[in-house]
């Protein structure tokens, strides 16, 4: 019986997981829970799977749950969140917070020694070098979620990376892939939320659209599989089915297909080096009949280019990156900024920033308040 704990378990992925889970009973306790601030979506999971303790960042959402009597222990506050990451009885922590929040309870479950079944592909980006560290120190293993890195996961299949000329990182091109760069000038916040493959949380949605999400997946790929950005690439891949491939030194290609549903990847995450039965409809390639492939436009999605700078600059550059896409994201949403001032609050952030080498965890921390910051101006600078 594997003892789990799940942090943000009311989101996407951690909805998802709870579902492979309750598949599985006899394999799977959940021992810890944390959110953000969906108490009531948490109090129906408290009854469903009966967790040892469960923490709720919003610290008033978390004192009115405890006004509630619930059978277990509530913890508030970011100090909540992480002391149930790094509970010490858990065999596996799937870390599925969104964004930069979900850098210091993913950090503290590496540092507490426990296997992390990854999706907040963020803590990669802002701190890799630190995390990739701390988790070989430990022996810790970080199975990847992101379906992309599940994919490239399997296919490498335990093989050394000096046999693998690259990778190629399949993206869907999100809601606009057939619109023009001059038309995504007026697209709206509904429109970018209607992903035509996938159901996920909305900045993952956004980062989709704008590719954004790809360029933080090359990032990610860069810590996991110690590749450099040059042996990185991404394909556009409308239909979802190929979740990216390994090119070998012989020229042999090996893909990883399967209806997307992220119930694969997590599943895999969770039972590797094993495979469980029943987990996602067969795939039917004659129903599928076409998949396709095609480069990226980098002028309609600059934030691929931007992710490759980011990367190539290294130190605190990455973590600022992230910040100011984070900020930028919620500006959109707001409709504060178009579509395409995205990218350009990333940019305008990115080169107003000195790179540190970002060896602590501090280091990395204030250079993403700091971009958030500077990010909050380039957004101001829109309206004026
Ligand atoms: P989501 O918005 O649906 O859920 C986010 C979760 O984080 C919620 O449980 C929320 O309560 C929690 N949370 C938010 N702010 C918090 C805070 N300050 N402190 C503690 N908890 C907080 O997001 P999602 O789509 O599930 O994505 C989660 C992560 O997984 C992201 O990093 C995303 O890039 C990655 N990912 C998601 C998918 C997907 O299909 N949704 C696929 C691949 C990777
Ligand atoms: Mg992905």
């Amino acid at each position: 019986m594997k003892k789990l704990s799940i942090l943000g378990s009311t989101g996407s992925i951690g909805r998802n997981t709870l579902e492979v889970v309750s598949h599985y009973p006899d394999r799977f306790k959940v021992i810890g829970l944390t959110v953000g601030s969906n108490i009531q979506l948490l109090e129906s999971q408290i009854n469903a799977f009966n967790p040892e303790v469960v923490a709720v960042f919003d610290e008033s959402a978390a004192e009115s749950l405890r006004k509630k009597n619930p059978p277990v222990d509530v913890l508030a506050g970011e100090q909540g969140v992480i002391e149930v990451a790094a509970l010490d009885r858990a065999d596996m922590v799937v870390s599925a917070i969104v964004g930069a929040a979900g850098l210091m309870p993913t950090y503290a479950a590496i540092k507490a020694g426990r296997d992390i079944a990854l999706a907040t592909k963020e803590a990669l980006v802002m701190a890799g070098k630190i995390i990739m560290s701390e988790a070989s120190e430990r022996g810790v293993r970080i199975i990847p979620v992101d379906s992309e890195h599940s994919a490239v996961f399997q296919c490498l299949n335990g093989r050394d990376v000096s046999e693998v000329r690259r990778i190629i990182l399949t993206a869907s091109g999100g809601p606009f892939l057939r619109k023009s760069r001059s038309e995504l000038e007026t697209v709206t916040p509904a429109a970018a939320l209607r992903h035509p493959n996938w159901s996920m949380g909305k900045k993952i949605t956004i980062d989709s659209a704008t590719l954004m999400n790809k360029g933080l997946e090359v990032i990610e790929a860069y810590w996991l599989f110690n590749l450099s950005p040059e042996r990185i690439d991404v394909l556009l891949h409308p239909q979802s089915i190929v979740h990216s491939m390994v090119e070998f030194i012989d020229g042999s290609v090996i893909a990883q297909m399967s209806v997307p549903d992220m119930k694969g990847p997590i599943s895999y995450a969770l039972s590797y080096p094993q495979r469980f039965g029943d987990v996602l409809p067969a795939l039917s390639l004659s129903e599928a009949r076409e998949l396709t492939f095609e480069e990226p436009d980098r002028e309609k999605y600059p934030a691929l280019s931007l992710t490759y700078d980011a990367l190539k600059k290294g130190g605190t550059m990455p973590s600022v990156l992230n910040a100011a896409n984070e900020v930028a994201v919620e500006a959109f949403l707001n409709e504060k900024i178009p579509f395409t001032g995205i990218s350009r609050v990333v940019s305008g952030t990115m080169v107003e920033h000195i790179a540190l080498k970002g060896e602590t965890i501090d280091e990395i921390i204030s250079a993403s308040n700091w971009a958030r910051q500077e990010a909050e101006k380039v957004v101001e600078s829109f309206s004026q």
